[in-house]
């Protein structure tokens, strides 16, 4: 029988089966036309995702990390001045990676479950003069989804070139790239995009791309360097051969699929969904009596749910019976309080029915643990949502 266990964490997800095929198919010459056609399409359909169009695509393979560690590759010498805004694990892990890169940085940090407040980050932008912000959208570790337009508009004003930590939105949360006037948007494939994990994505804002040119010192990276990595990305989309380090020939052919379907089903139309599902989610969560690490729901994130565990329910005893009834969620990140919620991803090709057995195979484990709450409540609670 068919393993129909639910991946309902904050990436690697469900994916579609189409995708999944396409990984699955025998792989071909990276120098192939067929496969140079669908790389050069999916670059162009990169910049209809992020709503960028006139962006320089760029996909390489590797993590998130790897796209969070290229772009300050690229746009970071040594002393320059940077901004990070801090609203969990990845925001702290945007600090280190700068720092590494002998970045003089600044870390603003919200404090746990909260953003930062715009007046403060506009003062900051006022005291220093900065090269570069940085600030995730979503950030995985507590749920919380910060104000990219207002943010962007003050890189802007101040002129800051502006990174975006999208690895938990592109393709879920509202973002429109080159309207709000962010530098570089980055994701990894597993997350909304919808493909295994393997693909390092980002966008990049010719004002990025001129910043890099007129650097001094060379990128201190021979992978990471846009110098190999933007020919190809051109040559591929001119549809001509080209190579630096072999394509991940499957992966991109799958990426092709899922950004075709995101296209298809329409990006305002997959934005609302996404924010209908997480406002479903958050509300079966209350409705079963738990609270949540973000702390209002105007910045809770539409990708996922972090909810604190009820009082006496640990997550070793919680996560497997949840996952015995179908349904696979993530223990807790962020280290002042990882073991006191767990996070439940729903994005992508989540659809009402996972959600809801989602919600179902969470009642299940609350009660095995011996938490009293009404069996049912949190579905009817989300299928309110759903059906307004
Ligand atoms: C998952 C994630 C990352 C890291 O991506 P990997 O693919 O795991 O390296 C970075 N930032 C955010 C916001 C994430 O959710």
């Amino acid at each position: 029988m068919k393993d129909r266990t639910l991946l309902m964490i904050p990436g690697p997800i469900e994916f579609e089966p189409e995708v999944l095929a396409a990984l699955g198919a025998p792989t071909t010459s990276h120098v192939d036309p067929d496969f140079i056609e669908v790389f050069g399409q999916a670059l162009e359909r990169m910049r209809e995702v992020w709503l960028c169009p006139s962006g320089q695509p760029f996909v390489v393979a590797g993590s998130g990390m790897l796209a969070m560690e290229m772009a300050v590759a690229n746009l970071i010498e040594p002393g320059d001045k940077v901004l990070v805004l801090s609203t969990g694990v990845f925001g702290d892990r945007y600090g280190e990676l700068l720092s590494l890169y002998n970045a003089e940085v600044t870390v603003l940090r919200a404090p746990l479950g909260d953003t930062i407040a715009l007046e403060e980050v506009e003062a900051a932008l006022k005291a220093n003069s900065y090269k570069l912000i940085t600030f995730t959208h979503v950030d995985t570790s507590t749920g919380v989804r910060v104000d990219v337009k207002s943010l962007g508009d003050l890189g802007r004003k101040y002129g800051v070139l502006t990174v975006l930590d999208g690895v938990c939105s592109v393709a879920g949360e509202e973002l429109h790239q080159e309207e709000w006037g962010i530098d570089v948007v980055l994701t990894a494939s597993q997350k909304a995009i919808g493909v295994p994990p393997g693909l390092a994505l980002m966008v990049v804002s010719p004002r990025a791309l001129a910043a890099w040119r007129e650097r001094k010192a060379p990128v201190a990276s021979y992978y990471m360097d846009w110098n190999n990595w933007l020919p190809i990305m051109e040559a591929y989309e001119a549809r001509r051969p080209s190579y630096f380090g072999t394509p991940p020939v499957n992966s991109i052919f799958a990426l092709n699929v899922s950004l075709g379907q995101i296209l298809a089903e329409g990006m305002s139309e997959r934005f609302a969904r996404h924010r209908k599902l997480g406002t479903a989610c958050k509300a079966a969560i209350r409705a079963l009596g738990m609270s949540q690490v973000s702390t209002n729901s105007a910045h809770a994130a539409a990708t996922l749910t972090a909810p604190y565990y009820p009082e006496g329910i640990v997550g070793s005893e919680f996560l497997p019976r949840v996952k015995a009834a179908s349904a696979i969620l993530a223990g807790g990140l962020h280290p002042e309080i990882k073991a006191r919620y767990f996070r439940i991803g729903h994005m992508g090709a989540t659809n009402p029915g996972d959600l809801l057995a989602t919600i179902g195979a969470i009642e299940t484990g609350l009660r095995s643990c011996g938490y009293d709450c009404e069996l049912g409540a949190g579905v009817a609670a989300a299928q309110q949502t759903l059906n307004s």
